[in-house]
């Protein structure tokens, strides 16, 4: 599945915020005989139609969409230099599919700052550089054949102008994801085989004081920095503390600093969309269940995430929206009142859609 690697300076709180994400565990939940690696959090995303699915079905359980998060260890500032540490730090970045980097904000005297000073603006340009030097380093490994190359394989131009493009890019201090190359566009198409590390999607935690939780014009002046990036604004040790309580003392503390609900789910919810990913439902007597696919999947490929037999089986899928379901209040009315769709094997799924497969076995 993919995953998101948490990133960030030393003493910004991201062992603090892991540990709150593995404390969340869901597959320790729903999953008891799942391999738990050490350094991956799995983590629900949380969606109150599943509540409302298992009531009007009588599901035993729920199990919502998951988020693996992965806790990259390591120094940043000289990685692109590549020696010991460096090396294994961008290696596992390469390998993750979104990169989430945790900036300090909060203000503690007993926390010592890696460079003397808090500053949100100094610290995502310290990692954001690193990254960049790798990638420049990448591109100047190969550029030079791939010129030669061009003038005799036209094939080969395009990618080069790609290529020379995206230099101009990381040399004026920018990362790719942030001048727009997005994940599936031509542009990143070319450059697919580089295996860039600023391609990857973006998002940011800011661990910040609890008061600055509730504070909107802070929380908009840190978000300008990081667009087009997701930032989610969260206090790592208050999350840590959530983590261990039930649902209506978590609520309560919550509810003491002004705030709906905890950074965690926040994150998990930007983290799957940052990942291209939307759910499905199914629901019955035993689970209502959210299932994972890519934006833009088809019935058939939907159908495959349950298991492959119901995709090279696949007849058709029967697709009632969640609304619908709810208003209408059971399958059998659904039906009766023309909500129940029949779709094809073209069928485009639609976020919260409530689907039984129909296949051959
Ligand atoms: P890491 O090096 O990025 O993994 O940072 P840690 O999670 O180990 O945190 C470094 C120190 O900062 C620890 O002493 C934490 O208790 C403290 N810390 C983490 N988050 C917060 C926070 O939100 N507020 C305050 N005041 N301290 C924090």
């Amino acid at each position: 599945s993919l995953t998101i690697g948490i990133v960030g300076l030393p003493n910004v709180g991201k062992s603090t915020l892991f540990n709150a994400l593995t404390k969340n565990d869901v597959l320790a939940a729903n999953y008891p005989f799942a391999t738990i690696e050490p350094n991956v959090g799995v983590v629900g995303v949380p969606d109150a139609r599943l509540a409302k699915l298992a009531e009007i079905f009588g599901s035993q359980k729920i199990l919502p969409a998951t988020v693996d998060f992965v806790d990259i260890a390591g120094i940043v500032r000289g990685a692109s230099e590549g020696e010991g540490l460096g090396n294994k730090f961008l290696a596992n970045i390469r390998e993750s599919d979104a990169i989430c980097q945790v900036i300090r904000a909060f203000k503690d005297e007993n926390v010592v700052h890696v460079d003397g000073k808090v500053s949100p603006k100094d610290d995502i340009e310290t990692i954001n550089t690193e990254l960049i030097l790798a990638d420049l380093q990448t591109i100047e490994k190969v550029l030079p054949r791939l010129q030669r190359e061009s003038r005799i394989k036209k094939d080969v131009v395009a990618k080069v102008t790609a290529i020379e493009a995206a230099k101009g890019i990381l040399d004026a201090g920018q990362t790719l994801f942030a001048a727009g190359i997005t994940q599936g566009s031509d542009q990143e198409a070319l450059l697919h085989d580089l295996h860039l590390l600023t391609v990857k999607p973006f998002l940011y935690v800011f661990n910040v004081d609890e008061d600055e939780l509730t504070d909107d014009a802070f929380k908009a002046e840190q978000s300008a920095l990081v667009a087009p990036a997701e930032a989610i604004f969260l206090n790592a040790k208050l999350e840590s503390d959530l983590a261990e309580l039930d649902d209506e003392e978590a609520m309560e503390l919550l509810q003491s600093v002004g705030v709906e609900e905890p950074g965690l789910a926040r994150l998990a919810h930007v983290g799957f969309n940052t990942l291209g990913l939307q759910t499905y439902l199914t629901a019955g007597p035993k689970e209502s269940r959210a299932w994972t696919i890519k934006k833009g999947a088809t019935a058939p490929e939907a159908a495959g995430v349950i298991h492959t037999d119901f995709q090279k089986g696949f007849i058709k899928a029967e697709v009632i929206s969640f609304e619908d379901l709810v208003e209408m209040g059971s399958i059998a009315e659904s039906r009766a009142k023309g909500k129940a769709r029949m779709e094809g094997k073209d069928y485009v799924m639609q976020d919260g859609d409530v689907v039984e497969f129909r296949f051959n076995v």
